[in-house]
């Protein structure tokens, strides 16, 4: 089932995900939920946030984005991007280089908003899978990326949080319609 997505100026953005101690029917179906929604969007990656839940929860697939590759090894071991995604990913934590390179970003809470944002171009992940296992992540190019944004969200960091202020400025006015429309959604 499709979810409806939340969008910038929606309080839960800003939560921190709560640790999820036990993979029960609840999260499966969740995370089963967010991959359609975040396929259906055409989108790299989705956080639980942004489907109104504030948990250690996102799901993520580079596979469609052939401009942009990116390397991945699982467990130690390098594997090929099409055969490893889509990844789900509970309570990860990130460790990061310290090279960074500057890259287009969107999000599907900030409709029609991207800018460059300077990333971490390599990162080492580690979190769970929905089996309960134990999973061992490093990544560059666009996973990279998108895996920096996506523990971001989990932790209520927005991309517009890591853009420059003249890029942030840029995008203001974009960023002020959407706050207001989601507010008066909300009501
Ligand atoms: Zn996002």
């Amino acid at each position: 089932m499709r979810l409806p997505i939340r969008k910038y100026g929606d309080p839960i953005l800003r939560v921190k995900g709560k640790r999820i101690e036990a993979v029960d029917e609840h999260i499966r179906l969740l995370a089963e939920n967010m991959l359609e929604t975040m396929h259906a969007a055409n989108g790299v990656g989705l956080a639980a946030q942004q489907v109104g839940e504030a948990l250690q929860l996102t799901v993520l697939d580079v596979s469609q984005v052939e401009d942009r590759p990116s390397t991945l090894k699982l467990n130690g071991e390098a594997v090929e991007i099409a055969t490893a995604m889509p990844l789900v990913l509970l309570n990860p934590t990130l460790r990061v280089a310290e090279e960074k390179d500057s890259g287009s970003e969107g999000c599907l809470s900030f409709p029609d908003i991207t800018a460059e944002i300077d990333r971490a171009t390599t990162v080492e992940l580690e979190g769970e899978t929905l089996e309960g296992e134990k999973i061992r992540i490093e990544a560059s190019g666009l996973l990279s990326r998108a895996l920096q944004h996506e523990v971001d969200h989990l932790n209520g960091i927005l991309f517009i949080d890591r853009m420059t202020s003249a890029a942030k400025a840029s995008v203001a006015s974009k960023l002020k319609r959407l706050q207001k429309e989601t507010q008066k959604g909300m009501e």
